[in-house]
C-alpha cells in the first residue's frame, strides 16, 4: 500500500472545493487542494458572474463564520417602449409597481409568489443535507425520506396537489396563465431558465426556478445580491480560512487521474507526473470529468458509463464584457436603473424562439441578456452580460461566429441605449466552449450538469452517485455537479465534507 501522507485531496479548488475542504481541514484532517489554474476560485470570477444569492448561514457557520457584506440589487425588466418592470423583492412593493400595468396581474404576482415560495421552502430544506439513499434501508434515509415527504405534505392538501400537478410543467403555461403582461412573462420565464438548457416551453422549466428561488432566499426577486468587493471577495475569504486551519493548496496543480489500488481511490497523479496519496479524494471537477477523465472510461462499468455518457452538461451561457469609456444611457432609466440587474427578455416567445435554434446549434441574432454594471477598484465600468442561448459547440465554429454575433447583441442592447455603441472602448467574450477550455468545466455548463427531473436529488448528477459517494470508493464529488446544484453557495462543499468525514 502507498504511504498516505493526506486525509483528503481535493481535485480543484472552486468555491465549493475550498468550502469541503476548510470543514475537514477544521476537523484536523490533513487536506490537499490540486488546482488546474493559477489561482483558485474556479467560475466564481469576475468574468462570470453577475449576481449572487447570500452564502446560506449553515455553511459560513461550519466554516467558522465569514464577513461577507452584500448589496441588494432590484431587477428591471426592459421594455422597448420605455414602461419598464421593475421588481425589487418587496412583495407589497412589487404589487404596488405591478398594479400600474394590470391590477389584475398585481394580484396574482402576489399569489403566485406565495405558491412558488412555499414550494421553493419544501424542497429548499432538502437542499442542505445529502439526499437519501433509496432502497438503502437505513434508519437515516428513511428519516430524510420521511422529511422531504412531509415538508410537501404539509403544504396542505391543495397546495400538495398544486405542487404535484405543476413539478414536471413548463413555466411558460404557469405564466400564461396568470398574467396578461408579456414583459412579467418574459421577466419571469428568463429567471425560470437562466444558466439551462430549457426553453420556457420545455417540462421541467418550472423546477428550474424553485431551484433558482430556493437558492435566492424562496424570493422571485429578493435575495439577489452583488457582493461587496466583487464575488472574488468570498474566495479571499475562503482562503485566508484555508491557511488559518492548514490546507495546504497547489495552484497550476492539473490532476491528469485518480490513482487505483485495490479497488480504491488511493490519490491523484498530477500532468507533471507528481503523485499524492490520500484516504480519500474528493473532486470539485464536474461529475463528467470526474468520470471520464479522472477515472477513466476503463475503470467503470458498462452501466456506468452509460449513465455519464448519458449526463447533460452542455452550456447555453455564454459572458459578454463591454468596457465603457463613459456611461451608457439607457431609454426612460435613471441611475438606480443602471445600477439594476437589467434584463432583456421582452416576452415567452422571444425566449423560446431564441431557444430553438440553440438546440441545432445555431444562434439566435437576438439572445436573452442579463445586464450588469460593474466597477473595478481603478473605477473603470463595464456592462457584464449573461447571453443566452450561446451554444456549447455552434455550427460554423465559435471563432468564425463571434464578431458577429457580439455585434448583433450590441444592436439588440442599442434598443434600449441609443449611445451604447460610443461608449464601448473594448469588448471581451467567452463562450460555453471557452469556459471548458479555461475553467475546466466540460460543457461550460453554469451547473456543471442540468437541473431537471432527472438530474436532481437523489439523481444528481447520475443514478448511484447521489450522495456525494461515486462508484468507487474512496472517491467523492463536492461539486456544482453534485446535489443540490450550482450557484454560489457552497451548498454541495459543505454537504460533501460531512459524508467524507462521516467515513474517514
Ligand atoms: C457563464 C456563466 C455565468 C454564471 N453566472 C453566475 C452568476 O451570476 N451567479 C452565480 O451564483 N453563479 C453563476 N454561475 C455558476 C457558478 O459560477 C458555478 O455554478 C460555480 O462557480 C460552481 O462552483 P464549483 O466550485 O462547484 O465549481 P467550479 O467553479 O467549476 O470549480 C471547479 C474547479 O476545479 C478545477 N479543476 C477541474 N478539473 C481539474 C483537474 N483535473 N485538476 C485540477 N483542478 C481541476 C477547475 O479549474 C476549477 O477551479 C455562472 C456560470 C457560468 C458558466
Amino acid at each position: 500500500m502507498s504511504e498516505k501522507k493526506y486525509d483528503a485531496i481535493i481535485i480543484g479548488g472552486g468555491h465549493n472545493g475550498l468550502v469541503c475542504a476548510n470543514i475537514l481541514a477544521k476537523k484536523n484532517k490533513k487536506v490537499l487542494v490540486c488546482e488546474a489554474r493559477e489561482n483558485c476560485g474556479g467560475m466564481v470570477n469576475h468574468e462570470i458572474i453577475n449576481y449572487v444569492p447570500s452564502i446560506p448561514n449553515s455553511v459560513s457557520q461550519s466554516i467558522g463564520g465569514l464577513n461577507l457584506k452584500y448589496n441588494s440589487k432590484s431587477t428591471i425588466a426592459l421594455s422597448e417602449s420605455g414602461k419598464h418592470i421593475r421588481l425589487i423583492g418587496n412583495q407589497h412593493l412589487d404589487h404596488a409597481t405591478i398594479a400600474k400595468f394590470s391590477t389584475q396581474d398585481a394580484d396574482r404576482y402576489l399569489e403566485f409568489h406565495d405558491k412558488m415560495s412555499q414550494f421553493s421552502k419544501a424542497l429548499g430544506k432538502f437542499m442542505l443535507d445529502s439526499p437519501p439513499r433509496i432502497m438503502n434501508n437505513s434508519f437515516s434515509d428513511y428519516a430524510k425520506l420521511f422529511k422531504l415527504g412531509l415538508n410537501v405534505r404539509m403544504l396542505g392538501k391543495k397546495r400538495f396537489n398544486e405542487f404535484a400537478r405543476m413539478i414536471g410543467l413548463n413555466i411558460a403555461d404557469e405564466l400564461e396563465d396568470n398574467f396578461e403582461s408579456t414583459l412579467l412573462q418574459g421577466l419571469i420565464a428568463h429567471d425560470s431558465v437562466l444558466g439551462s438548457n430549457l426553453g420556457p416551453r420545455s417540462p421541467g422549466s418550472l423546477i428550474n426556478l424553485l431551484y433558482r428561488m430556493a437558492v435566492h432566499g424562496y424570493s422571485l426577486f429578493g435575495g439577489i445580491y452583488e457582493m461587496d468587493g466583487g464575488s472574488e471577495t468570498f474566495i479571499s475569504a475562503l482562503l485566508d480560512k484555508c491557511s488559518k486551519n492548514n490546507v495546504e493548496i497547489k495552484t497550476s496543480a492539473v490532476v491528469k487521474q485518480c490513482l487505483i489500488e485495490d479497488d480504491m481511490a488511493v490519490g491523484v497523479e498530477l500532468n507533471n507526473g507528481e503523485k499524492f496519496f490520500a484516504k480519500t479524494v474528493v473532486s470539485n471537477a464536474d461529475p463528467r470529468s470526474t468520470y471520464l477523465c479522472l477515472l477513466g472510461a476503463q475503470n467503470l462499468d458498462t452501466d456506468v458509463k452509460r449513465k455519464i455518457n448519458h449526463h447533460r452538461s452542455k452550456g447555453r451561457v455564454a459572458k459578454l464584457s463591454l468596457q465603457l469609456n463613459k456611461m451608457p444611457e439607457f431609454n426612460d432609466c435613471d441611475d438606480t436603473d443602471l445600477n439594476s440587474r437589467m434584463v432583456i427578455s421582452p416576452s415567452i416567445d422571444y425566449i423560446e424562439e431564441n431557444f430553438n435554434p440553440s438546440k441545432f446549434d445555431k444562434l439566435s441574432s437576438e439572445p436573452v441578456l442579463e445586464i450588469c454594471l460593474k466597477k473595478d477598484s481603478n473605477n473603470n465600468s463595464s456592462l457584464d452580460i449573461q447571453v443566452q442561448y450561446a451554444p456549447y459547440k455552434v455550427n460554423g465554429g465559435w471563432e468564425n461566429i463571434k464578431n458577429d454575433y457580439v455585434n448583433s447583441i450590441v444592436k439588440i442592447i442599442s434598443k434600449y441605449s441609443s449611445n451604447i455603441e460610443s461608449c464601448i472602448e473594448n469588448k471581451t467574450f467567452i463562450t460555453p466552449d471557452d469556459i471548458e477550455q479555461n475553467y475546466h468545466v466540460s460543457g461550460g455548463h453554469w451547473h456543471h450538469g442540468e437541473i431537471q427531473i432527472d438530474q436532481l436529488f437523489m439523481l444528481r448528477p447520475i443514478p448511484g452517485a447521489a450522495q456525494y459517494k461515486t462508484h468507487l470508493d474512496g472517491l467523492y464529488l463536492c461539486g456544482a455537479g453534485a446535489h443540490p446544484g450550482g450557484g454560489m453557495h457552497g451548498i454541495s462543499g459543505k454537504n460533501a465534507a460531512k459524508v467524507v468525514l462521516g467515513d474517514l
